[in-house]
């Protein structure tokens, strides 16, 4: 079906959940517009939202790295205690079958949220400045919107929680500061997930 002439695409809006359409209308600051069908946010004008986003995905950044560094557990029996990092973690597994695995591990807990975190600033710093999208802008956030199931960082510390659960019948087991800053990251990043209006960001990018 071809729309009627003098029609202007750009203000409809598809939901993106059940496709309804809707030409899109004024909302106030703090309101959001949602579809009637589905009930899924299609977009909203948030106070500062754009600040939030950076100044959190900027913490995580922070938090991701320096966690690489911290002990992630401690186990001690017997008198005798062993912390161990991430990387420590993987890096057990070197030559064997299992470091495949232990690098897949790796790579969605860390490569790719800090991938998508780096995508984040890129596209929304210029923005929030008031200043034209750096190059690629667009490109950036759409390998970001990509990425966005793949980053499974919850995921694997609820699995390292229920593991570990196991562990304590065999040894005291005590967690680490690096465990610690994954749940902030994981709190910072649900934040940030609630503030982002893509529907927003793209229309800001077409600007
Ligand atoms: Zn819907």
């Amino acid at each position: 079906m071809t729309p009627p002439q003098n029609f202007d695409l750009k203000s409809l809006i598809a939901c993106p959940k059940c496709d309804a359409l809707y030409r899109v209308g004024p909302v106030e600051k703090g309101d959001q517009a949602k579809c009637l069908r589905c009930r899924t946010v299609l977009y909203a004008r948030r106070r500062d939202a754009g600040l939030i986003i950076i100044s959190t995905a900027l913490a995580s950044t922070i938090l991701v790295i320096a966690a690489l560094f911290l002990p992630f557990i401690e186990i001690s029996r017997l008198g005798f205690k062993n912390g161990s990092t991430l990387i420590d973690a993987a890096l057990a597994f070197y030559g064997g079958p299992l470091f495949v695995l232990s690098l897949a591990v790796i790579g969605s807990i860390i490569a790719l949220p800090l991938t998508r975190l780096f995508l984040t600033l890129y596209t929304l710093t210029p923005l929030v400045l008031n200043r034209p999208a750096w190059p690629g802008a667009k490109r950036a956030f759409r390998l970001s919107e990509t990425l966005r199931p793949w980053s499974m960082a919850e995921i694997f510390l609820v699995g390292c929680a229920v593991s570990l659960i196991k562990l304590t019948d065999l040894a005291r087991v005590e967690l680490g500061p690096a465990f610690w800053m994954f749940v902030s990251v994981i709190l910072l990043m649900a934040i940030q997930n609630s503030f982002m209006c893509r529907w927003s960001v793209w229309k800001a990018l077409e600007r």
